[in-house]
């Protein structure tokens, strides 16, 4: 699904002595079938911007438009079920949104309420377990016995059961120790290939965003800094720099033989699929 977000400003506390503005005159469209890396210093707005997708928040100026939906300022938007069985998201600490008695009733939870039969549910469950990485005799278990790693694959299964269309992913890897993080994302990352998805991750970790991610927009204070492709984004070097993101270990490498031989970005150039 395409997204576009045409002159889309968000204000907290509008009208108050804490008004904040959250996102400034984001103009950015994100390519149907990307895998998008939106990345930025803590308080750049990454959050703000990502919860428009699904019209958790909606923008206090502009438009959002993901797919065939669009949210306007100032305009009545109704279809929020539609759209989130559309825009599936997964927050940071996921299994912090567990809540049913046994696992099966925490996948299902999403499509019973999005009208989905208990059957094709119940299909879908069995078809996501092992992308997730669960067993099936966990099934009737509370999602409470479970270790935290088991726990955070049931409320991801419960994100995916519904087929999303679009995957919005808010530092989902949060907590884990490199080796888990790396097992999550290549879940996602396989999901994202299998389901033709539109995927959207929001990381600080600038190794993974550059090992998974085909497409970024950088965000600083609030605004859209850089948008490109993986290897536009990385070729500017100096600009990430001057936004306080710590580059990936590679460009760090890389990096200081340009220092050291005086190479412009050009000059540095190089695919890092290959690094
Ligand atoms: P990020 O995800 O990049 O850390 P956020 O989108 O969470 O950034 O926050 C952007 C700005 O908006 C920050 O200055 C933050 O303090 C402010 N902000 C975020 N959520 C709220 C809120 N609910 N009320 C008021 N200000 C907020």
């Amino acid at each position: 699904m395409d997204i576009k977000l045409e002159q889309v400003e968000h204000l907290y506390m509008a009208g108050t002595p804490f008004e904040k503005k959250a996102l400034k005159e984001i103009n950015v469209e994100i390519p149907s079938g990307s895998f998008t890396a939106v990345i930025g210093h803590t308080g750049s707005g990454k959050s703000t911007f990502i919860q428009h997708l699904n019209g958790l928040l909606k923008p206090t100026k502009g438009t959002v438009q993901v797919g065939s939906f669009v949210i306007k300022a100032g305009e009545k938007f109704t279809d929020y079920k539609s759209l989130r069985q559309k825009v599936g998201m997964v927050f940071q600490y996921p299994e912090h949104q567990l809540f049913e008695e046994t696992v099966r009733k925490d996948i299902c939870f999403g499509p019973r309420n999005f009208g989905m039969s208990e059957q094709l549910a119940e299909e879908r469950m069995m078809e996501i377990l092992p992308k997730v990485g669960l067993d099936e005799s966990l099934l009737e278990s509370s999602p409470f016995q479970l270790s935290g790693g088991q726990m955070r694959r049931v409320a991801i299964a419960g994100v995916l059961v519904s087929l999303p269309e679009v995957l919005v992913l808010d530092e989902p890897t949060a907590g884990l120790d490199p080796e888990g993080r790396e097992t999550m994302l290549d879940l996602f990352a396989r999901y994202h290939q299998e389901h033709d998805t539109t995927t959207i991750l929001i990381t600080h970790q600038m190794e993974d965003a550059a090992r998974y991610a085909d497409y970024f927009i950088v965000l600083d204070q609030g605004k859209v800094e850089m948008v490109g492709t993986r290897d536009e984004i990385f070729r500017q070097v100096d600009k990430l720099r001057g936004f306080g993101l710590s580059l990936p270990e590679e460009v760090e490498f890389l990096y200081a033989f340009k220092e050291k031989f005086s190479l412009t970005d050009d000059e540095l150039y190089y695919d890092l699929d290959n690094v």
